[in-house]
């Protein structure tokens, strides 16, 4: 609500209305110098900084924002400065009097004199914070498998192409293990379908436990995983594979009726080679070790090899 004594809007009038919008309209507007000292600030941004517009004037923004993402707000203002452009920036603030991390969209507009001089910005900042972790807490939702929490298929096949383009550029080794559950189908059947998901849950946050922070742990499919492990070789995956191998051989769920359940798992394992392009290829071939260890026996770990597969 804009609030005025005037009979009518007329020209006359709209310096002192549009004096009250800059209060009202909900966005920090405010104006520095070229030292990035404020020479005005809006109700709203004084209200922020808890301070006068009188101890407002010559502050900089080492008063009211914690560093290092001061540091960020400073630069973003130097760039408007020196280019003399308007740019749009999002903006992480830590305030010093609340200690609150809030986001900004950022609208900056040089000043510049009749020399074509910069004596300053003006910035309009409106608060982002609900929308922004919104954002990114849907982004996560989407990368995420409801179930396990894990990452899903798609996210883990996007990662996956990531780290090969890395690999392979700095020649660093990589290893893909993909691993089944064995007689899954059966586990639904005997004692139901939320005793299953436990299962799956069980075993995922296995697979958790055991690697490293650097690695990616996906549900690539109903009850099969990938373990994605960067900077590491075949014999390192293996060691690791036969770890989560009997781990989850030696662990259990319980039934409704109290009743123990255990499972087993079958793991193929690929080494990134010079032949593989992309992700399919690491994939086929860490399957292909898989399907081995499935029709071996299962509760194994199988290797890829370039000409043959090899079961432990
Ligand atoms: P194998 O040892 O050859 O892998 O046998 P399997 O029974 O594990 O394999 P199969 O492919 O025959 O069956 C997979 C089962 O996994 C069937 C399906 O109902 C179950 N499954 C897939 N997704 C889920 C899920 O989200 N929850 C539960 N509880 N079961 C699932
Ligand atoms: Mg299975
Ligand atoms: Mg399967």
């Amino acid at each position: 609500m804009i609030v005025s004594d005037a009979k009518e809007i007329n020209p006359d009038n709209i310096e002192h209305i549009l004096k009250r919008i800059v209060d009202e309209v909900g966005a920090y507007i405010y104006i520095k110098n070229a030292q990035g000292e404020y020479i005005y600030a809006n109700n709203l941004t004084c209200e922020l900084f808890n301070c006068t517009p009188t101890e407002i004037q010559g502050a900089d923004d080492s008063h009211f924002f914690s560093p290092p993402l001061l540091g960020d707000i400073k630069a973003n203002d130097k760039l408007v400065l020196q280019s003399k452009q308007r740019i749009e920036f999002i903006e992480e603030n830590l305030l010093i009097h609340s200690g609150e991390a809030l986001i900004y969209k950022s609208v900056k507009l040089p000043i510049i004199n009749d020399n074509n001089e910069v004596i300053g910005l003006c910035g309009v900042s409106t608060d982002i914070t609900k929308l922004y972790n919104l954002q990114k807490h849907l982004q996560a939702q989407a990368n995420t498998d409801y179930l396990t929490h894990l990452a899903n298929r798609r996210y883990f096949m996007k990662e996956a192409e990531k780290e090969i383009s890395r690999a392979k550029r700095h020649q660093l080794p990589l290893a893909l293990i993909i691993a089944d559950i064995d007689h899954f189908k059966a586990i639904n059947d005997n004692f139901g379908h939320d005793i299953g998901d436990e299962l799956l849950v069980a075993i995922s946050d296995n697979f958790v436990k055991e690697v490293r922070k650097e690695d990616i742990v996906g549900r690539i499919g109903g009850e099969e995983f990938a373990l994605l492990l960067p900077n590491t070789n075949m014999t390192s995956a293996l060691s690791l594979a036969e770890r989560i191998r009997k781990s989850i051989a030696g662990s259990f769920v319980k039934s409704h009726s109290n009743e123990k359940i255990t499972v087993t798992i079958s793991l193929g394992i690929a080494e990134l080679s010079a032949h593989d392009t992309n992700y399919q290829s690491l994939y086929r071939n860490a399957d292909e070790a898989l399907y081995l260890a499935k029709e071996t026996g299962r509760n194994k770990v199988a290797c890829y090899t370039s000409n043959t597969i090899q079961t432990t």
